[in-house]
């Protein structure tokens, strides 16, 4: 009886141990499961830095497989060296490492920026492993550099706005800048001491007032421009003071572009050039009343040519009607000179006037190039392609053009040289071009050129005569047209001058 009652008991005490081992088990399951599949990167190292556990979120993280990790030293994963043997020694000093700021190295070759929380479990005082939690902060530290690598840039265009701030307030130009509507929004110290307005005074106002009326057209084509994004340098026009005083001006013009690449206003550099104006004015009426005393003589002297010459014809006399004609030919350059100071006058006043009809070109090319040889015998003229082609211009003026354009193609080249004039159609326009094969320019006069009074100055030139003027005319007139100069040379090898007008 008493052995039953043992046994029973027994049973009892197994029955139950069961019960606790069961539920043991399922707590270890549990934190296993844990511990393992947690969303934090864990991982144990043993006392010689050799990694002996880690869980699958800590091998997701650097991308190796376990067999690559486990085992391995932890030093392998680490971009910085001194780093992990700081963290094994500190806990080897039994310190608990709170979020100690590391860089490891994944498998791909990134580098992951983390924060190491760790500390050693010891059993009787030995060192068993040591407890490693690791986050991820690579997100954050690529922010922060991002932020202080903008903040230095921030920092460097501070520096460069205030050296611009610097520069544009002692400069000698008057500097402003306004909106896209004309809402001035800076004005420097020269523009105050340039126009009698204090920034004060301007700022918020439209910068149409100091436009005068007389140049108000020409204001709104250069605005189209600059809409375009263009850069307008060393533009000539007129400005007027609080006093009313109107000035000559030089104005360097850009557009004020944002980061996305929209015009949002203007920047405006200029510089007061009344003196210079004022100086080249007083030589061009110089020049003008020379030219008009020397006119008045000159056409006499060619009326009596005209007169003589048409005496000698009648009388038969052969030398008298050569001489005659080339004297004739000769005196007419000379006004054709005259007049092309007279009109250079009246370019600078915008006092030339058009007087446009509908005309063919081939006759017109035809009389300058008979009127023409009569001077110079020496270069055969061909005439290439451009009978019908009729257009709506002032014919005295592109018959200038003409002069001016076959005459330099002569003095220019090797006498017996052809000059060539060619046009071709296209769409509703002709382009017509003037070819020689002399001197040719160099590409870096091919850009002044047109400029008044530009000469080239070398040996070649030299003892060619000439004004500087021819050129700066033909462009002129062809502006006034609508049309362009255009040259192509290459030096010793000829040039060709050429424009395109529209056609009717
Ligand atoms: P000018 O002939 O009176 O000097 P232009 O204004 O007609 O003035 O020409 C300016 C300069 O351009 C000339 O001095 C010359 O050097 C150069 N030039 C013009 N036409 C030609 C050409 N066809 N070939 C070579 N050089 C030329």
């Amino acid at each position: 009886m008493h052995e039953i009652n043992d046994i029973r008991q027994l049973r009892n005490i197994l029955a139950q141990d069961q019960i606790r081992i069961k539920a043991l088990e399922l707590r270890n399951e549990e934190l296993t499961d844990f511990i393992e599949n947690a969303a934090i990167p864990l991982h144990w190292v043993d006392k010689h830095g050799n990694v002996i556990w880690a869980n699958q979120a800590e091998l997701d993280a650097l991308g190796y497989t376990r067999e690559e990790y486990i085992g391995a030293p932890i030093a392998t994963f680490h971009a910085d060296q001194y780093a992990i043997s700081e963290i094994l020694s500190r806990l080897e000093n039994n310190e608990t490492l709170t979020n100690y700021q590391a860089r490891l190295k994944c498998k791909d070759g990134s580098i992951k920026h983390v924060l190491i929380s760790s500390n050693v479990r010891r059993s009787n005082g030995e060192f068993v492993h040591t407890r490693c939690f690791t986050r991820d902060i690579s997100q954050i530290v690529l922010e922060q550099e991002r932020m202080s690598e903008l903040i230095g840039r921030l920092g460097e265009s501070e520096a460069r706005l205030r050296m611009a701030t610097d520069i544009v307030e002692s400069s000698f130009d008057a500097i402003i800048s306004k909106k896209l509507d004309h809402t001035i929004t800076s004005w420097n110290k020269s523009a105050e001491k340039l126009f009698g307005y204090t920034a004060e005074e301007m700022i918020g106002r439209s910068s149409l007032l100091l436009v005068p009326q007389e140049v108000m057209e020409q204001e709104k084509e250069m605005y189209m421009r600059l809409e375009r994004g263009e850069r307008i340098d060393h533009f000539e026009t007129k400005r007027t003071t609080k006093e009313n005083q109107v000035l000559d001006v030089s104005m360097t013009l850009s557009p004020i572009i944002d980061i996305a690449g929209n015009i949002t206003g203007i920047s405006k550099i200029i510089r007061d050039i009344t003196e210079r104006k004022l100086d080249q004015r007083r030589k061009d009426d110089f020049v003008a009343m020379v030219s008009h005393e020397l006119k008045t003589p000159l056409t006499s002297i060619l009326s009596y040519i005209q007169m003589l010459h048409v005496k000698a014809k009648r009388s038969g006399d052969d030398f008298g009607i050569q001489t005659l004609a080339r004297t004739e030919a000769q005196t007419k350059r000379m006004t054709q000179m005259i007049n092309d100071f007279l009109d250079i006058a009246r370019l600078d006043d915008a006092r030339i006037r058009l007087v446009k009809t509908e005309f063919e070109l081939e006759p017109l090319i035809r009389e300058v190039i008979a009127e023409i040889q009569v001077v110079y015998t020496g270069h055969p003229i061909l005439l290439d392609a451009c009978p019908g082609i009729k257009v709506y211009a002032d014919r005295g003026k592109i018959g200038q053009v003409f002069t001016n354009l076959i005459s330099n193609a002569i003095k220019y080249s090797p006498a017996g040289s052809d000059i060539l004039i060619s046009c071709a159609l296209e769409d509703e326009k002709v382009e017509v071009a003037v070819t020689d094969h002399g001197l040719g320019i160099s590409k870096e006069n091919q850009e002044k050129l047109f400029e008044r009074f530009y000469r080239v100055e070398d040996d070649r030139t030299r003892n060619i005569s000439g004004f500087g003027i021819g050129l700066y005319l033909v462009s002129e007139i062809l502006r006034y047209h609508e049309a362009a100069i255009h040259v192509k040379s290459e030096l010793n090898q000829g040039s060709t001058f050429s424009f395109t007008m529209g056609i009717l």
